[in-house]
């Protein structure tokens, strides 16, 4: 069996990325299960680039097969933002309570609702070879806070085709159509293809 590191400690898309893996033949460990701290510094300038440089870096310090990934909102009348920015904006250390009053705030008044998550996925080699992929879920601000399943900003996202936010759907759904789900599936294409799965 294969051991596959993802390059994560967040809990939320660990259990999302397991449970999306689930069917195949992997055995997955996170940094998490690693006694290492990893300073990856992510200064790039998309999600690819993120989820490059920190797939290939920890890749090389592990001598592991690494999936990395960085995602994020986008909001479309306010040019992207907060996009790559997502996690960091308005300080790391702030709720998502505060940056999700904060976004509602940002867009009172806004007819254009339209935002999208993104998720980009990186695939890296201990030798350096790496890809990456990227994909969309799109949907709409909602005007409140609404749900309590997921994380992040799952309570202002709003999906039409459910009427509910995602946090308003089940785990069950959610990744049966999220963005990191549909980058998990081009992965594991990818792994498919370099016969690792
Ligand atoms: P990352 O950990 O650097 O990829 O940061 C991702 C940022 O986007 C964090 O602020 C997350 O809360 C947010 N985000 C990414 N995916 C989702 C999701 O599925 N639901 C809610 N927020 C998400």
């Amino acid at each position: 069996m294969n051991t596959i590191l993802l390059a994560t400690k967040n809990n939320s898309k660990i259990k999302e990325f397991k449970d999306i893996l689930k069917p195949f033949n992997i055995k997955i460990i996170t940094l998490n299960d690693l006694n290492e701290n990893f300073e990856v510094i992510e200064n790039g300038n998309s999600f690819e680039e993120n989820a490059i440089i920190k797939a290939k870096y920890i890749a090389k310090e592990t001598s592991m097969l690494t999936i990395a990934d960085d995602s994020g909102i986008e909001i479309e009348v306010l040019d992207g933002f907060p996009g790559i920015y997502s996690a960091r904006f308005a300080g790391e250390k702030t709720s998502y309570d505060f940056k999700n009053k904060l976004i509602l705030s940002m867009m009172r008044n806004k007819d254009n609702r339209k935002a999208r998550f993104v998720c980009a996925m990186a695939i890296a080699l201990p030798s350096g070879e790496v890809e990456v992929v990227k994909e969309y879920i799109e949907g709409e601000i909602n005007t409140s806070i609404k749900g309590e399943n997921g994380f992040g900003y799952d309570p202002i996202f709003y999906l039409k085709e459910y009427d509910s936010t995602f946090a308003q759907i089940s785990a069950n759904i959610k990744n049966k159509i999220s963005h990191r789900y549909k980058a998990s599936q081009a992965v594991i294409n990818i792994l498919k293809e370099l016969d690792l799965i």
